[in-house]
């Protein structure tokens, strides 16, 4: 098997190729995006700087000037410190799917208190939250989290129509997590919607679904743009956790993902185990990349099983009312679904994907939203 020179990927990765020195595209991808963003030099602190200066001209007279998303991870947490250590007037937003562990519910109130910044959590309905994780359980689709990422991402806007806020800083750093390979995987609100209804037992009352009609309204009138600021800097998660230990209490998880026990649950017991995938190869491959870790570690690493923690395993079942049976015939026998098999709005991203495009250029979507849910995407193998 052919594996790339610089990074982990090898020729399982759907879309993967490769020039004469064996390198892959997405470490082309990502060396692009370096000349692009420049991150630890003059000039990428100078791009940065800018933005910065723009968001607080246009946040001047609001009590704040911009929103970062926090979940009680290292990315997040250190982009709220940046943000204030920047001189912004962030306001920090969760989405509470019910599901956190502890140590993040604490590390959130840590970083808050130690940023000094104000802290807007909405909280789900702890039972409905348990219906639509088991819905997605038993509707045998790769996309179990779904819920928490389209319910953090209203949340976000929310929070800015509120308090009239134009700009979400998003905690995302392309060396660290690297570019993800396009997958298989789709989730929207129709998706939710859908699976909930066939799958659910409770009405969806207190979920904040987006539903099109919000998602546009954002788009139209609260005009809100999407900024990733560390994209600009040199980003080490490992140097971040360190300092975040040591200057806030902050505390790590064990692990990416693990800070939210529904994530931990997809990433390290219910897709190996029924669709065989590991995720771990994206932050490898992009540790690999940016000489963090050595590639032989990071295939070292890769190599080696997953080991999910029984404990974990319990809750889940616990928490989506199954007895150890029903969970094991959905996670040995049950059949394994796709989003194609339910009703999306993708078909309506596609149609309207040059009004996209024109808000993708304007920050209103991420760029990423607008490749990955404007165009059609291929069947899997
Ligand atoms: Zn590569």
């Amino acid at each position: 098997m052919k594996i790339c020179t610089k990074c982990i990927y090898d020729e399982r990765i759907k879309g993967i190729s490769f020039n004469a020195e064996g390198v892959c595209n997405f470490c082309i991808q990502s060396e692009a995006l370096d000349s692009q963003y420049q991150p630890g030099t003059k000039e990428g602190e100078a791009k940065l700087f800018e933005l910065v200066e723009k968001i607080k001209k246009d946040g001047k007279n609001k009590k704040y000037d911009c929103v970062v998303g926090v979940s009680g991870g290292t990315d997040s947490s250190y982009l709220l410190w940046k943000a204030k250590e920047w001189g912004l007037r962030p306001l920090a937003v969760h989405y509470d799917n019910t599901w956190n562990t502890a140590i993040s519910t604490e590390n959130i109130r840590k970083i808050t208190k130690y940023c000094n910044a104000d802290l807007w959590t909405y909280v789900i309905d702890n039972k409905e939250a348990d219906d639509i994780f088991r819905s997605f359980f038993l509707a045998g689709v790769p996309e179990f989290d779904a819920s928490t990422d389209i319910g953090f991402a209203q949340v976000l806007r929310d929070a800015c129509a509120k308090y009239k806020i134009k700009y979400v800083l998003e905690g995302h750093s392309y060396q660290a997590e690297g570019l993800s390979p396009q997958g298989s995987n789709y989730f929207d609100g129709k998706y939710i919607a859908d699976i909930h209804r066939q799958f659910g037992k409770l009405p969806m009352k207190t979920y904040p679904n987006m539903t099109f009609t919000k998602f546009l309204k954002s788009i139209l009138f609260n005009r809100v743009q999407f900024i990733r600021p560390l994209w600009y800097l040199n980003y080490n998660k490992k140097d971040t956790q360190e300092w975040l230990e040591k200057n806030t209490g902050w505390q790590y998880y064990g692990g990416h993902h693990l800070e939210n026990r529904a994530t931990g649950f997809l990433h390290t017991v219910y897709n190996p185990q029924k669709f065989g995938i590991d995720n771990r190869n994206w932050s490898l491959a992009a540790a690999a990349r940016s000489g963090i870790m050595k590639r032989e570690e990071a295939l070292a690493i890769y190599n080696t099983p997953i080991l999910p923690d029984p404990e974990l395993i319990t809750y889940v079942q616990k928490r989506m009312s199954l007895t150890k049976e029903e969970y094991e015939a959905v996670m040995n026998k049950g059949e394994k679904r796709s989003w194609r098999n339910f009703k999306t709005y993708k078909k309506r991203f596609e149609t309207w994907r040059p009004f996209f495009y024109l808000m993708a250029k304007l920050h209103r979507v991420p760029m990423s939203f607008y490749l990955k849910y404007c165009f059609p995407m291929p069947e899997s193998k």
